[in-house]
């Protein structure tokens, strides 16, 4: 399981900064989240101002 980045994403970065594997990139008009890095820690999930990140 990982998280996915869901259209509350205002594309702050926050998150990115603070993911401890780097799954967390800049795509089109939100951050997106590379399941295959994910090791669902839950830090974005804490990070992000809008509750972007949701577990899938
Ligand atoms: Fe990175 Fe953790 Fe968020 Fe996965 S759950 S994207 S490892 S901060
Ligand atoms: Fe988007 Fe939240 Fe990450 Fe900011 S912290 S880029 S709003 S998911």
């Amino acid at each position: 399981m990982a998280y996915k980045i869901t259209d509350a994403c205002i594309a702050c970065g926050a998150c990115a900064a603070e993911c401890p594997v780097e799954a967390i990139s800049e795509g089109e008009g939100k951050y997106e989240i590379d399941a295959e890095k994910c090791i669902d820690c839950g830090t974005c999930a804490e990070t992000c101002p809008v509750g972007a990140p949701e577990q899938a």
